[in-house]
């Protein structure tokens, strides 16, 4: 996984955005994929901890939009 800026991570197949001002700070993510977005680390989001199907299902729960993604090109 990479990590583009401090918000800002990728994978093979997603890039995932987090805007903090937009954040509730509900701990949906945090409950729900909890290796993936972890409190207490930095970076706080490791995308390598599941399937991407998984993080984007817990994505999509983010109420307030903060968490997004999009599915990268196909490199060749
Ligand atoms: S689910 Fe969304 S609003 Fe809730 S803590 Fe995670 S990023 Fe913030």
């Amino acid at each position: 996984m990479e990590t583009l800026t401090d918000n800002v991570f990728r994978n093979r197949d997603i890039t995932v955005t987090y805007k903090p001002k937009l954040c509730v700070h509900a701990e949906k993510c945090a409950k729900g994929l909890s290796d993936v977005f972890r409190t207490d680390v930095v970076p706080w989001i490791n995308l390598d901890a599941a399937e991407t199907q998984r993080i984007i299902a817990q994505i999509r729960k983010c109420p307030s939009g903060a968490l997004q993604f999009c599915e990268n090109e196909e490199e060749e």
